[in-house]
């Protein structure tokens, strides 16, 4: 019998909940179980395929009360909380759509003109997804879907500090008989998700950079592919020509919405001296009209930091940057207020990358502001970080921010925008540097990636090959 593990309810502080990962023994069973069944969902073909998700998703429609209140006590948020339900219900839409273009079988001539070539593609049979908490629906399933559509089967081990939401989720599975042969969600730790690395085909995961190394490593010893989604530390730059009333709205949201746990959070702003004080005066007029969701979920805009670990390294990141010489002109630390942990957007000047809410990812709703007096310089110190996740350019002229774009490295930049690629899926862009590693989780390629191709060299005469030995 494994250990049981309590679950903090992150408005109360209280642990209010229970989960019990599945011994070894069983979780190996479980996956042998999922990689049986698999054939038979290849078998049944995509469209066959499509019309099982489609099912799922009219599960979920009816039992989107209990899902939206189960994650809502997760996260303790509940705007964030519709919108996840909204971008997991529209994403099996568009993947769906999607699917149906591709993942087909093709023969054509090649240049031997008696050998023809039959490609078709394979799907991995068993597929492991393990995932963070800050958005706990979305990013279970982000994975999930494409490569059930691509004719896997799939396990997920969502974290173990939100896993309240998996319960109707799975509810609504189990009405789904096809559906529930092959895909599963279970409770556990990094133990959990050990174990499950050693017994799956190939690996999804989402989180940390250290524990995405761990899991590269293991995946490496078995020769099987991982695909890692890590944190960042995302720049904006807004030049001189910018329109700063845009700017100043599009960053407070980048870097404020979910209370700024999301990866492609702003988490640097690089402003053009000439308009620096335009800039944070404005920025910071529309951060103090933002108010915590305390007491209530509909008190305010900024729901809680999720867990007391966060909360520490928000107060850490932003200590240093005081004693360092940062001047915070609104917000400030994290405070406990009837047992949950909150912080007030934060706005920093006078920040320098030595300090840590520079150079390390903070994970809340901090908006530090460095100005820059060229372009190039702007560039150089987007670009100085371990980060390569996401960034943002603004611009009056969209030809100068793409030219500037070009030359950050990271996989997706928003032009005068901010955080797209939470809601934009048909992107396709790749993890840069210490933020990622392997193929496009959006796109075409989210699906494509799930699948091994293969190739049937076929001779269509039966004359003797020129270049056999003439016995
Ligand atoms: P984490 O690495 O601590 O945990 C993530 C998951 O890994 C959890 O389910 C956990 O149980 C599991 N895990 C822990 N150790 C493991 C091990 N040794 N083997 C297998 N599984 C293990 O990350 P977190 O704190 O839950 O998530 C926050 C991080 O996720 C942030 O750094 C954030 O930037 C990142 N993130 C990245 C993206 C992206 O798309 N790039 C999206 C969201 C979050």
């Amino acid at each position: 019998m494994s250990k049981p593990i309590e679950i903090r309810n992150p408005r109360t502080g209280k642990y209010d909940y229970v989960i019990i990962p599945p011994p070894e023994r069983l979780l190996v069973q479980q996956c042998n179980r999922l990689r049986r069944a698999q054939q038979n969902w290849f078998d049944l073909g995509l469209d066959g395929r499509i019309d099982v998700l489609l099912k799922w998703k009219d599960a979920i429609l009816s039992n989107r009360d209990k899902l939206t209140e189960a994650l809502v006590i997760d996260t303790g948020r509940l705007r964030e909380s519709k919108l996840e339900i909204d971008w997991f219900l529209s994403g099996i839409d568009r993947w769906c759509r999607l699917g149906s273009k591709l993942l087909q079988d093709t023969e054509k001539g090649t240049s031997i003109p008696f050998i023809n070539l039959q490609q078709t593609a394979v799907p991995y049979a068993l597929v492991g997804v393990i995932s963070p908490w800050n958005f706990p629906l979305l990013l279970s399933t982000i994975d999930t879907i494409p490569a059930l559509l691509a004719g896997c089967a799939v396990i997920v081990k969502p974290s173990e500090i939100t896993p309240r939401f998996m319960a109707p989720l799975m509810n609504a599975v189990s009405t789904v008989p096809k559906l529930r042969d092959i895909l599963s969600f279970i409770e556990g730790n990094g133990k959990t998700g050990e174990i499950l690395v050693d017994n799956v085909d190939l690996i999804c995961f989402t989180g940390s950079i250290e524990t995405g190394q761990q899991i590269a490593i293991a995946a490496a010893q078995r020769l099987i592919p991982a695909f890692l989604e890590l944190a960042g530390k995302n720049p904006a730059i807004v030049l001189k020509s910018a329109n700063i009333d845009l700017a100043t709205s599009a960053i407070l949201w980048g870097s404020v919405f979910n209370s700024g746990q999301s990866c492609f959070s702003i988490e640097r702003i690089y402003v053009a001296e000439d308009i620096l004080e335009e800039f944070y005066h404005k920025l910071v007029a529309k951060a103090y009209k933002l108010k915590l969701a305390y007491p209530t979920l509909n008190s305010g805009e900024i729901g809680p930091i999720i867990t007391e670990t966060q909360a520490a390294i928000i107060n850490e990141h932003l200590l240093d940057a005081i004693e360092k010489g940062g001047i915070i002109h609104c917000g400030g630390e994290v405070e406990e207020k009837g047992g949950g942990w909150w912080c007030h957007p934060t706005v920093i000047t006078e920040v320098n990358h030595d300090m840590k809410v520079m150079n390390e990812e903070t994970f809340g709703p901090i908006m530090p502001i460095a100005s820059f007096s060229t372009v190039e310089s702007a560039i150089e110190l987007a670009n100085d970080s371990f980060y390569g996740l996401s960034a943002a350019v603004f611009s009056e002229s969209r030809d100068e921010a793409l030219k500037i774009a070009r030359q950050i490295d990271a996989g997706a930049i928003n032009i005068n925008d901010a955080g797209l690629t939470v809601m934009m899926h048909e992107a396709e862009k790749n993890a840069f540097k210490f933020s990622g590693l392997g193929s496009s989780r959006m796109g075409v390629s989210a699906l494509t990636r799930f699948m091994r191709k293969k190739a049937f060299l076929i001779k269509t005469n039966s004359n003797y090959d020129p270049w056999w030995f003439n016995k």
